[in-house]
């Protein structure tokens, strides 16, 4: 089903789900269904997987002599997105990105998410490889998420890119995208970010997911200023809870987002990451009950693996 759809039947309930990385090269998917079972109690309708693309490592092959190597170290994102499907009788939507993807690896990538019966995806641009300052895309790839956005909109009306194949069969992808309750950290004001995420909707994305957040004043008037903008489409709250004294500083810094200061002060109090990891979990149900009050469609929560405290957190409010 849908995700549009599983919000439709909602009628106004919100909705729980979350989001999960693959694990990293070498472990089995047993870890990945581990963190999974404990959460499906909250009736999740659908589960994320998230893309990693590639990275660039240097490996010394002789002495002062560095050879550069192209790794992956999440591969999984298709198959767990199918074997969650066939396990849990749930919706996967694997996230899709511009970065590493020529249109004819995502026309390829689409045409087996299509077989396999995944019917969402949720499209990206990602983000510069570690090696470089700004994104760049392939040769003959998407620079933005909007491109990619109207390719998958494009194939659900039957377009390939060869166009012999005009004709061909159309998928019936549901497209989610990314907002920025904080602004996207390449965008020059929240209002332009806002026009950009607008073009999103206009080539065919349905919902947007946004970036963490943990103050919920930022969320509402980012939704206010979206519907002024002429965005209707479902806006759902990713949240996330900080588990970890060092969260103070890594968040801000890779995710672009603020902290309230109040947040800080009681993170700062505690004497050990299990007193931090109790902030967190707090700090996130009380932000979660008023978006259920104010009457989000989902609550999408960033698992990042770790159950325990989503667990928790849903417990106090489903
Ligand atoms: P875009 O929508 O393309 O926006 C990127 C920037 O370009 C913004 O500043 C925007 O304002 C601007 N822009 C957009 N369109 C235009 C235009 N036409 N002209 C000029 N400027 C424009 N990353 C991963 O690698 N894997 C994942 O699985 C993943 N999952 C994510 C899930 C969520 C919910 C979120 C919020 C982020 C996720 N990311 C993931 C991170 C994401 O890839 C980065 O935040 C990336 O930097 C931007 O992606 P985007 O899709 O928002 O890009």
């Amino acid at each position: 089903m849908k995700i549009t759809e599983h919000i439709k039947a909602s009628k106004g309930r919100s909705l729980f789900s979350f989001e999960i990385l693959p694990p990293l090269k070498g472990h089995n998917i047993q870890g990945i269904f581990d963190g999974i079972d404990p959460l499906m109690d909250f009736k999740p309708p659908f589960v994320d997987v998230t893309y990693h693309r590639e990275e660039y490592v240097y490996i010394e092959r002789e002495k002062g002599l560095l050879e550069k190597r192209v790794v992956r170290k999440r591969p999984g994102t298709v198959g767990i997105c199918a074997a969650i499907q066939n396990k849990y009788k749930v919706d996967a939507v694997p996230h899709i990105l511009c970065g590493g993807f020529s249109k004819e690896d995502t026309e390829n990538f689409l045409i087996d998410l299509d077989f396999l019966g995944i019917q969402n995806v949720m499209a990206l641009r990602g983000d510069a490889v570690k090696s470089e300052l700004y994104f760049t895309p392939e040769a003959d790839g998407h620079r933005y998420a909007g491109e990619l956005v109207k390719q998958v909109a494009g194939m659900n009306e039957g377009k390939f890119l060869d166009e012999a194949l005009e004709n061909g069969h159309c998928t019936d992808f549901c497209i989610g995208v990314a907002g920025y309750p904080e602004k996207h950290m390449e965008a020059p004001s929240l209002e332009r970010d806002i026009q950009n995420l607008k073009a999103k909707q206009e080539a065919g994305a349905e919902y947007i997911v946004t970036q963490m957040f943990f103050d919920n004043e930022r969320f509402f008037q980012f939704e206010q200023k979206c519907r002024e903008n002429g965005i209707t489409i479902p806006i759902i709250p990713g949240l996330k809870p900080i588990s970890i004294k060092r969260h103070l500083s890594l968040i801000p810094h890779r995710f672009h987002v603020d902290l309230p200061d109040e947040l800080i002060r009681e993170v700062e109090k505690c004497g050990s990451n299990k007193e931090v990891q109790e902030v967190g979990i707090e700090w996130c149900v009380q932000q979660s009950k008023e978006l259920v009050a104010a009457g989000v469609p989902v609550l999408h929560y960033y698992s990042m693996g770790k159950s325990k405290n989503i667990k928790r957190i849903a417990a106090q409010v489903f």
